[in-house]
């Protein structure tokens, strides 16, 4: 079967899901935006896991346990902080999803469930990232990979539209001349 990739517009503390993909800072100690509301939800236990790991790279991945969370892991990554585009961002942003990809099939994970990494405090555009997002996992999936179903969580209406859009318009494989 293949994965099925869809939009929806929730807080994804509350996703019963195999996997949630924190978009998380460097120090992986928790933050502001979405890193708050999953440590807030997962409780502290998450942090005391997180000090043992000694921080991630930005591009990087993390895997941690879900404690309170309906999920069974987390996956810590660390998107790039916008600084126009031309500073390797995307790249970037790119090797944060493959990575949290070959993650979650390493872990045989079922399910899969992305914020939008880097739109927030990070300031990267939307409808750039949703691009990268969409185009990255569509890429990083392995031929028979465990994982059913990837949701991109969007956290307002307008964050959804956009997703939406990119799903409905993946982008054309490239032409062999
Ligand atoms: P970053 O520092 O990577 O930009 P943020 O947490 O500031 O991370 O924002 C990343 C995205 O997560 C933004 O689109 C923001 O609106 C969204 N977000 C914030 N809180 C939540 C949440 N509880 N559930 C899902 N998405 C969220």
């Amino acid at each position: 079967m293949p994965t099925q990739l869809h939009a929806i517009c929730s807080d994804i503390t509350k996703l019963h899901v195999g996997a949630i993909v924190n978009a998380a800072n460097s120090s992986l100690l928790g933050g502001g935006g979405v890193d708050g509301a999953i440590h807030r939800a997962a409780g502290p236990e998450l942090v005391h896991e997180c000090r043992l790991l000694g921080g991630c790279k930005t591009g990087h991945a993390k895997v941690t346990k879900a404690y309170r969370l309906s999920a069974d892991y987390i996956i810590h990554t660390v998107g790039p902080v916008w600084q126009g585009g031309k500073s390797g961002e995307p790249a970037l942003l790119a090797d944060c999803y493959r990575r949290c990809i070959a993650l979650a099939e390493e872990r045989s994970v079922v399910s899969i469930a992305f914020p939008s990494i880097s739109t927030g405090i990070y300031g990267y555009p939307l409808h750039l990232a949703a691009h990268i997002a969409v185009s990255t996992v569509q890429e990083s999936l392995s031929e028979h990979s465990p994982i059913a179903e990837v949701i991109f969580c969007c956290f307002s209406p307008e964050d959804l539209l956009q997703y939406e859009q990119v799903l409905k318009n993946p982008p054309l494989p490239p032409i062999d001349i």
